[in-house]
């Protein structure tokens, strides 16, 4: 199959550069590892946030359908900030984490030369006098020609998780193999290549959890969209026919001096503090044992127990 531009990945950054690289005209080939997980929130299945909701902003007024996506996936939604001034008001969306999936699948299916393709892409193919990609090839050994390819692999490039001390597993993401052979060959092309890393929670059954004693926020949907395609002629509309889905209560509570304890106890099975993860690197959001190893002053720290689809009882618990 031979194509103008090949996106390597269908995450948030691979499914903007496909549709823009779309919507100039060109032929566009976005190969990803599974179809089902394009679109997939890696974390926290949650949109904008301080200084992110200015940059998901910017990407909607480009053009891009991050914005489009959060307004059909939103199922709690606030402006943080509000008690400071306007300049640093941060729009932040909780998400369906299934609905932000299909809404960007079907946002992309809208680009007519926009192809999504299964696979995983193995190797660059190159032109070495060039030193140029050609396209590339798969790890079933599919090939697909480009007259330029663009990598988004996020967090896949040789990818590893750590769950404690002992755990150290290869993964792009939870439930994810990594992408190996593509990491090897950038490396053999002389490009450096480096892991970041990053945290995430386990995840609670909501099931188990006494509502009665949580303090409760509810979404402050009305006041906001995150994109300005309302003010296209033909807006998108939830299956109900709203702008948005059905809002969901968050839940505030606090981890206070037991579970303080209890972590201080236990610092060394900590893949951080335990000695699995050597560097100290950026991190998207700090853990909690950090939090209290950094801050041993502080009494307690706020937990929002948010939930994680309109048809589960899953919640992600942000701030552990
Ligand atoms: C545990 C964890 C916690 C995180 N927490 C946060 C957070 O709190 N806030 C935040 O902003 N970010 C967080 N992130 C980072 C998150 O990955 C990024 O914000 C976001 O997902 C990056 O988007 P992306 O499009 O660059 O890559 P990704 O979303 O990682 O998407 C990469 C895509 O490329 C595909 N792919 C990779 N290699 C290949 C290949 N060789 N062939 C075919 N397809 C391939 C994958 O299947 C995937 O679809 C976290 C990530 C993880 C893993």
């Amino acid at each position: 199959m031979d194509l103008d531009v090949i996106v390597v990945g269908a995450g948030h950054a691979g499914t903007e550069a496909a549709v823009a690289a779309s919507r100039l005209g060109a032929r566009v080939g976005l190969i990803t590892a599974a179809l089902e997980t394009i679109g997939q929130m890696s974390c926290n299945p949650a949109i904008g946030g301080i200084a992110k909701g200015t940059v998901a902003r910017e990407v909607d007024a480009l053009g891009g359908i991050m914005g489009r996506a959060t307004d059909l996936a939103m199922l709690q939604f606030r402006m943080l900030n509000r008690s400071k001034g306007p300049a640093v008001w941060a729009p932040r969306a909780q998400c369906d984490r299934g609905l932000y999936r299909r809404a960007v699948r079907s946002l992309l299916e809208a680009q007519p030369t926009l192809h999504t393709i299964q696979g995983t892409v193995a190797r660059l193919l190159i032109d070495e006098e060039e030193r140029r990609a050609l396209g590339v090839e798969t790890l079933e050994g599919r090939r697909f020609t480009s007259r330029c390819v663009v990598i988004t692999a996020g967090t896949f490039l040789r990818g590893r998780i750590h769950i404690g001390t002992d755990t150290k597993l290869a993964g792009g993401r939870a439930g994810d193999a990594p992408a190996v052979h593509l990491a090897q060959q950038l490396e053999d092309l002389g490009l450096e290549v480096a892991r970041f890393k990053t945290g995430t929670p386990p995840r609670v059954d909501g099931r188990s959890v006494d509502l009665t004693r949580l303090e409760r926020q509810d979404s402050e949907v009305d006041a906001f969209d995150f994109t300005w395609s309302h003010f296209w002629p033909t807006p998108r509309r939830t299956a109900a026919g709203t702008r948005h889905p059905a809002q969901l209560p968050c839940w505030i509570t606090y981890a206070g001096a037991d579970v303080k304890r209890i972590i201080a106890d236990n610092i060394d099975r900590s893949a951080m503090y335990g000695g699995a993860i050597a560097s100290r690197g950026p991190r998207y959001c700090p853990s909690v044992e950090d939090k209290i190893v950094k801050f041993p002053d502080v009494e307690r720290h706020q937990v929002f127990l948010e939930p994680e689809g309109h048809d589960t009882a899953e919640l992600y618990v942000n701030g552990l």
